[in-house]
């Protein structure tokens, strides 16, 4: 018979382990999102004339690894005018645009990179 100190403190181990692994988890997606970040759009470089499917794709890369993130804040307003942090399009004054944060990431996009980012973070959620 386990008396109710034992149960208790196993409990206690229970939920203290359980954090740490949550911890770690949100660390290695934080990295794996950095490492996608920075070195994801230099192994598809964009290419002038090039193919639109291979701009996109990188475009979406970008917008999954931010929409993966466990927390993403997203604010709408009128742009001061500026370019699409995803896909350096430009975003005329008083154009709409999207300020996501996620994390480490802040990222301003126009209205096309955002409906990407929206069917991406519909994507995260079913998973
Ligand atoms: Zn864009």
């Amino acid at each position: 018979m386990v008396d109710v100190a034992t149960l208790l403190n196993d409990g206690g181990w229970t939920v203290a382990e359980s954090r740490r692994l949550r911890d770690r988890a949100r660390t290695l997606r934080d990295e794996a999102c950095a490492i996608v970040l920075t070195y994801r759009a230099h192994r598809f470089r964009v290419i002038r004339g090039g193919n639109d499917g291979e701009d996109g794709q990188r475009h979406r890369t970008i917008l999954r690894a931010v929409a993966w993130y466990p927390a993403v804040k997203t604010f709408v307003g009128s742009s001061r005018g500026g370019l699409c942090a995803v896909c350096r399009g430009l975003i005329r004054l008083n154009d709409v645009e999207y300020d996501i944060e996620a994390g480490p990431w802040k990222v301003r996009i126009d209205v096309s990179c955002y409906r990407l980012f929206v069917e991406e973070m519909s994507d995260a959620l079913r998973a």
